[in-house]
């Protein structure tokens, strides 16, 4: 049994769902203790336990463990099978992590999966419904399974009730993906998105990345969320590149001015235009699971807390490779890459 420790590295929900991802993937049954040991609420909390029970019905595992606040988890799994399934969060907690869970296992399922996916879809620490649509899923297009994924209603924290549907045609194998070239900038674009607020905050978001970005934001791109469940706002910016279509997110926090927002995230996107790479920080953590069953190369920004935990994971449960280095130290380029054995 591999035994995996939960306080790890990152040492938050990230390590529980790659270990969950991977036993699925590849059958092997671990323990993992020290849950989210470091966190001001330590263990599960719903949208970890969410991932366990999704987890534990698509591949008809054996749990002992899945209560919340439970610091320890043993997962059994047996047979994956794809289908149609519905997982709730309950809370606020982000369904796009749940996702995250489930989607290895069934990219490489013998049937088709539909999954109809309610609670967050737009939350800080999480990858956004717009990130896993356009720059996300057509990278995992690239390693043949087609993913397409459908906004029903947007999921803010702290109301949370989002809902979204996907629909995946798997593959019996995932094709390794090289992705080191950026290509060219086709297009830069910033969207603005709030419910139940003011449209200034949007209008004063979109001015900053305007200006810090070089963007036309005139007419501004705005969207305001019919029948919102509760406030919200994200500024997104898409950059939309030969190769790869990054997307970037500032979350609107209570307390936190429209225009520090919108500062922080430019400042994520003039990083990563300025190493030249394809591939950014988030996209990184969540390529590398796939790549480490497939093989591949990307060339990225300095790898993360999240990446150098999944890659710690991910050599507990495959004999995969997985190489990181500095390419080029001033423009702040690593290349990231998986050889399967
Ligand atoms: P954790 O913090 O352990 O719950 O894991 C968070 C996951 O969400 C990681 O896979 C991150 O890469 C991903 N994530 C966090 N923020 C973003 C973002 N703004 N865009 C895309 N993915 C994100």
């Amino acid at each position: 049994m591999i035994t995996i420790d939960g306080s790890m590295g990152e040492g938050g929900g990230q390590v529980l769902r790659t270990s969950l991802a991977l036993s699925m993937l590849t059958g092997q049954p671990f323990r993992i203790e020290k849950i989210r040991a470091g966190r001001d609420r330590p263990g599960l909390l719903r949208q970890h336990l969410t991932a366990v029970r999704a987890a534990k019905g698509i591949c008809g595992a054996e749990v002992v463990g899945d209560a919340i606040g439970s610091q320890e988890l043993t997962f059994t799994p047996c047979m994956v099978s794809g289908g149609h399934y519905e997982f709730a969060v309950g809370t606020a907690g982000s369904a796009t992590l749940v996702l995250q869970t489930v989607l290895p296992a069934l990219l490489v399922a013998k049937e088709r999966s539909t999954l109809l996916l309610e609670g967050g879809t737009h939350n800080p620490w999480a990858p956004p419904f717009d990130f896993l649509q356009r720059a996300f899923l057509p990278l995992v297009g690239r390693m043949g399974p087609k993913v397409r994924v459908e906004l029903d209603r947007y999921g803010f924290y702290p109301a949370g009730g989002g809902r979204f549907r996907v629909t995946i045609d798997p593959v019996a194998q995932l094709a390794p993906l090289e992705l080191v070239e950026r290509g060219e900038i086709h297009r830069k674009r910033a969207t603005a998105i709030v419910s139940q607020l003011p449209m200034d905050i949007a209008l004063r978001e979109l001015k900053v990345v305007g200006k810090r970005l070089g963007l036309v934001v005139d007419p501004p791109d705005i969207v305001f969320v019919k029948d919102p469940v509760g406030p919200g706002n994200v500024v997104l910016i898409e950059v939309e590149s030969e190769n790869v279509t990054e997307v970037f997110t500032g979350f609107g926090q209570h307390g936190v001015r429209a225009e520090a927002v919108a500062e922080k995230v430019a400042k994520e996107v003039r990083r990563y235009l300025a190493a030249g790479v394809p591939v950014g920080e988030h996209l990184a953590d969540q390529l590398l699971v796939l790549m480490a069953t497939a093989g591949g190369r990307f060339r990225t920004v300095a790898p993360s807390r999240h990446t150098t935990t999944n890659i710690e994971v991910i050599k507990a449960f495959l004999p995969s490779e997985i190489i990181t280095a500095c390419v080029d130290e001033a423009r702040g380029v690593w290349e990231v890459e998986a050889k399967k054995m």
